[in-house]
């Protein structure tokens, strides 16, 4: 009987909308590129608009390789799988694909995922239980969040990025069987990158093993793209990387562990998604090996992608705007006022670049902003279009050259 919960949802739907926090979904008329076509739920007609809001790291998601190798799969494995892995689900790609980001992340072995929230929410409750415990960042995925709950392992959750509060926690935790420290390779809304270097010499001091959830890092971060680790100089300390296939790696669908031998093998027999859920499929598994021979053979995009995000981190400064500092391509512009992220990215929109703004609650109240993603797709020229239009707006607004002070003064936070 349909009724009462009917009117419930109805009212909590109002609730969320009359709250500024409803979620409208713009459609995409065109391939996931710099250079989109873009249209508004609400009847405006669509618009062609530089996309900077894309986890598209290194342009491969309509890149033509990408493409050709997915239709070389249709003609070779066929479209679909129709069985998990154990079972009849896994072809020869399927392990070809596990060796590769083995060999490319210098890992023992690697196991495929759908995705990588499966990835993180089908790892902690195979290896650890009620007698051990999870040291985790305060601002990690949703998908490690809910992997641990699913887990009988004490949770104890440090300060972001925080190396003293971890050890804190280390010290607090010793009474534990095994402990697992779980981060982010770099946190979404700040750009931040771990210090993974620092998190693995803790573990060595505390008798700990290491995650990385690197869906932000993978193929572009380090000098080779190998991600967190290599750009912190750890690469090999990490004892367990979880990673998506969706970002910089073509942008599809898909996820992977990679990490020791005996932590695969067990992922292999007792991990939920993995043992009950459908193969990824042969098309997505032949364009990532397409992927990973690219990004093992050169490192073009990954240094395009670093200039890129150089030459906008300092544009961006040079013109006025309160950036959060870094060397991720994830660039937070700092508004801290919820309408005026909102307002200026409307307004850069109308000028044809499309970036989003983030307020309460997915980043902290007071903390609102722009996040702009640099990839390896942008062209110099798309760069300084983007550069542009955010000078025009922010003379527009009056917030070039001014600081969080004077922003919150003036918009309030
Ligand atoms: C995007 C992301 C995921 C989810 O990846 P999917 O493969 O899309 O499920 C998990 N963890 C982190 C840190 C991410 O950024």
């Amino acid at each position: 009987m349909y009724g009462r919960i009917k009117d419930d949802l109805q009212r909590e739907l109002a609730g969320i909308r009359e709250r500024g926090l409803y979620k409208e979904e713009r459609q995409i008329l065109t391939p996931q590129a710099a250079d989109i076509r873009v249209v508004y739920p609400d009847g405006d007609p669509p618009r062609q608009v530089l996309n900077f809001c894309a986890n598209n790291y290194l342009g491969l998601s309509s890149h033509p390789k990408v493409i050709e190798a997915a239709h070389d799969a249709l003609k070779t494995h066929g479209y679909g799988m129709s069985s998990v892995r154990f079972i009849c689900g896994t072809q020869d790609i399927h392990k070809e694909l596990e060796q590769k980001i083995s060999t490319f992340l210098g890992t023992d072995d690697t196991i495929l995922y759908v995705a990588c929230f499966d990835a993180n929410g089908g790892l902690f409750e195979p290896l650890l239980g009620a007698d051990d415990a999870i040291i985790t960042d305060q601002l990690n995925h949703a998908s490690i969040i809910d992997g641990i709950r699913m887990c009988k392992a004490k949770r104890s959750i440090y300060l972001n990025n925080d190396m003293a509060d971890l050890e804190q926690k280390l010290k607090e935790t010793s009474g534990a069987r095994y402990r697992m420290i779980a981060t982010d390779g770099a946190f979404s809304m700040d750009g931040t990158v771990a210090q993974v270097d620092k998190i693995c010499d803790l573990a060595d001091k505390y008798d700990a093993i290491v995650m990385v959830d690197d869906s932000h890092c993978t193929g572009f971060m380090g000098k080779t793209g190998r991600g967190s680790a290599e750009h912190c100089g750890a690469m090999g300390r990490v004892d367990v990387i979880t990673s998506t296939l969706g970002k910089a790696l073509g942008g599809s669908s898909g996820g992977f562990t990679a990490g020791r031998q005996e932590i695969i093998d067990m992922l292999r027999q007792r991990s939920r998604p993995y043992l009950f859920s459908n193969t990824v499929s042969p098309i997505v598994i032949k364009s990532t090996i397409a992927v990973i021979d690219l990004l093992s053979r050169s490192t073009d995009l990954r240094d395009k992608l670093e200039s890129n995000t150089t030459r906008f981190r300092s544009g961006m400064v040079q013109a006025g705007f309160d950036i959060k500092p870094g060397e991720h391509p994830i660039v937070p512009i700092m508004l801290y006022n919820a309408k005026l992220a909102q307002d200026i990215a409307r307004d850069l929109y109308a000028e044809g670049v499309y970036v989003v703004g983030f307020f309460f609650p997915v980043v902290a109240k007071g903390l609102a902003r722009i996040r702009v993603q640099l990839s390896a797709g942008h062209e110099t020229s798309h760069i300084d279009r983007a550069i542009d239009a955010f000078a025009k707006i922010g003379a527009k607004y009056e917030i070039l050259g001014k600081g969080k002070e004077e922003i919150i003064e003036r918009y309030g936070a």
